[in-house]
């Protein structure tokens, strides 16, 4: 498993496809990505984008690109924007099937009004308290409404007033007339349309007073764009007999078909966007991209790479069982993509002087270190080495724990590609804080152990007259618990401790000219990307994951 691109497993929806091309069912596959534009994409939908645009990839169909813009009140042009930019990246591409529902709204209405003279659709004057209350209940049938026997004429006059904006909102829908009394609620004559009136839509703006339902929408755009396999999640399951209906009794130019899988949980955040959105407004966050979130932009900004999200999508597979991720899998798929491509660096994260008392004064090196231990391909860069030093004061330990293999008082420890080191006294401030170390270094040891004495430990260090100040921001996990939200209010369940900032660390002088999105790996501490608020004075770095793997390891 060392390269991230993962050949595609096989799956229950790509043998259904497999013998739908066998048989003769359709001859090039279509599917789509339908999102609705009412808040960003999450690592979620990057379930669906993969499945859709990869099974159109690997059977040489297409994949249309469709917003599901029937909500006019939740949704803006933000959204489609940060969607189309968020598909992209992940490295799909829709060509010229960019689409929206809203494209189809005149022929939506136009199929409405055929339903409507089938006698199959009837205007509706009970409001959304009695239609509730008529509908019935799982285990009670629902009843007819009083209006549900009105005439063709009557039902084509009140539609097209409907339209003509002379109703109030609320006061009228649009049914199908299927069955009071179906075991499935969904085929309790459901709604078809509502009066919206004066709201903007972003794509037809005041055209429309009248607004699609999703179920009722979602089959018609399908088989107007050729769609073979619509591919949803499986609270849709219950909703595909009225799929079937709507396609069934309208004269829509194909016959498309739903198949449902299962969402896409993950342990320790959540990913509806509605949960997502009162984590933005409500300032839990710092915005859609917060790092921390499971959103696509989030994790770009985390500095999760395309290949490695499409990876881990490819290995949780397809399935229709319920099923919550473990975190570990998808930092595992970031690690294991960053372990080869990241160059190294070194980082000092919280600095500790150290004075090599014995090296010139004045006197400075650039030592040679190359940008990865396994890849010479990657060459190397030139570090600056003088005699001052930083070292991480987590590296020094006065009073060491067993197995601490570090530096400790009168111990020797090896500085990476260059010295070993040997600490020959602390010097303390007035609070008994060790605020500097005297070593001496044995200048024999540039790249090899000293005779007769075997160093174990080796750590990171910059240079004091070359370092740059950098700020290192630290992510822990947004939730405390592996199920945010399952007892009681999801909000008592955010980690306080999420981020993590660190203002005063010390990196490589390499690291200046860095663009926002480079990816390194700071040695012995993990993968970071550099963060979009970064300045040349002052770079920023975002902690992308460790470097130790726990995903598979535990059993
Ligand atoms: P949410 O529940 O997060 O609000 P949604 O289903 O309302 O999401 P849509 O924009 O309608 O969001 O979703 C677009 C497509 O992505 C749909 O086909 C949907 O089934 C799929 N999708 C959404 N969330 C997941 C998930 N967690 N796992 C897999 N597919 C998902
Ligand atoms: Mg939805």
């Amino acid at each position: 498993m060392s390269d991230a691109v993962e050949t595609p497993r096989t799956h229950f929806i790509r043998q259904i496809i497999e013998a739908d091309l066998a048989s003769g069912r359709c001859s090039r596959v279509v599917t789509r990505f339908p999102p609705e534009p009412n808040g960003y994409l999450h690592i979620g939908h990057a379930k669906s984008i993969v499945l859709n645009f990869g099974l159109a990839e690997s059977f040489g169909g297409l994949c249309n690109l469709r917003f599901d813009d029937t909500n006019p009140h939740k949704e803006n042009i933000e959204y489609v924007e940060a969607i189309k930019r968020d598909v992209r990246w992940l490295g799909y591409d829709w060509g010229d099937r960019l689409y929206f529902a809203s494209d189809y709204f005149e022929q939506l209405y136009q199929f409405a009004l055929e339903l409507i003279e089938k006698g199959l659709a009837y205007v509706c004057d009970l409001s959304v308290e009695e239609i509730r209350a008529y509908r019935g209940t799982l285990t009670k049938p629902g009843r007819n409404s009083p209006w549900r026997e009105r005439s063709v004429e009557e039902n084509l006059d009140l539609f097209k007033r409907m339209r003509a904006g002379e109703f109030p909102d609320g006061s009228r829908t649009l049914r199908a007339k299927i069955d009071m009394a179906s075991p499935n609620i969904n085929l309790r004559d459901p709604v078809l349309y509502r009066i919206k009136r004066g709201v903007i839509h972003h794509q037809t703006g005041n055209a429309w007073c009248l607004y699609p339902t999703y179920d009722y929408t979602h089959p018609i755009s399908d088989a107007l764009e050729g769609v073979t396999h619509s591919l949803c999640t499986l609270e849709f399951e219950d909703h595909r007999p009225l799929y079937d209906w709507v396609i069934e009794h309208v004269s829509v130019p194909s016959r498309p078909r739903q198949y449902e899988f299962s969402r896409l949980n993950l342990e320790y955040t959540v990913m509806s966007k509605r949960r997502l959105t009162e984590l933005v407004e409500e300032g839990y966050v710092k915005g859609w991209d917060d790092p921390r979130l499971p959103t696509l932009a989030g994790l770009r900004r985390r500095g999760y790479t395309p290949e490695s999200i499409r990876a881990f999508c490819e290995r949780i597979g397809v399935t229709r069982a319920d099923n919550r991720v473990e975190m570990a899998m998808l930092e595992s798929a970031i690690r294991e993509d960053l372990e080869a491509k990241a160059p190294r660096r070194l980082a000092v994260l919280y600095p500790l002087r150290v004075t090599l008392i014995d090296y010139p004064e004045g006197a400075s090196e650039w030592l040679e270190l190359p940008n990865h231990p396994k890849d010479p391909a990657q060459g190397t860069r030139l570090v600056p080495f003088g005699r001052t030093l930083y070292i991480d004061r987590r590296d020094f330990a006065e009073h060491p724990p067993k197995g601490f293999k570090r530096l400790v008082p009168g111990g020797e420890v090896r500085l990476r590609g260059a010295y070993v080191i040997r600490a020959e006294e602390m010097i303390k401030d007035e609070t008994g804080a060790i605020v500097e170390l005297r070593c001496t270094l044995d200048l024999n040891t540039l790249g090899k152990d000293p005779e007769g004495r075997k160093v174990k430990g080796v750590i990171q260090w910059v240079s004091a007259e070359h370092a740059i100040p950098a700020e290192i921001r630290l992510y822990d996990r947004l939730f405390k618990v592996p199920m945010p939200g399952a007892k009681g209010d999801w909000r008592a369940d955010l980690n306080a401790d999420s981020l993590k900032v660190i203002a005063e660390s010390l990196v490589e002088p390499s690291l200046k000219t860095v663009e926002p999105g480079a990816r390194f790996q700071f040695e012995r501490e993990g993968y970071f990307v550099v963060d979009p608020d970064s300045t040349p004075e002052r770079p920023v770095f975002n902690l992308s994951v460790g470097l130790r793997d726990t995903w598979g390891r535990q059993s």
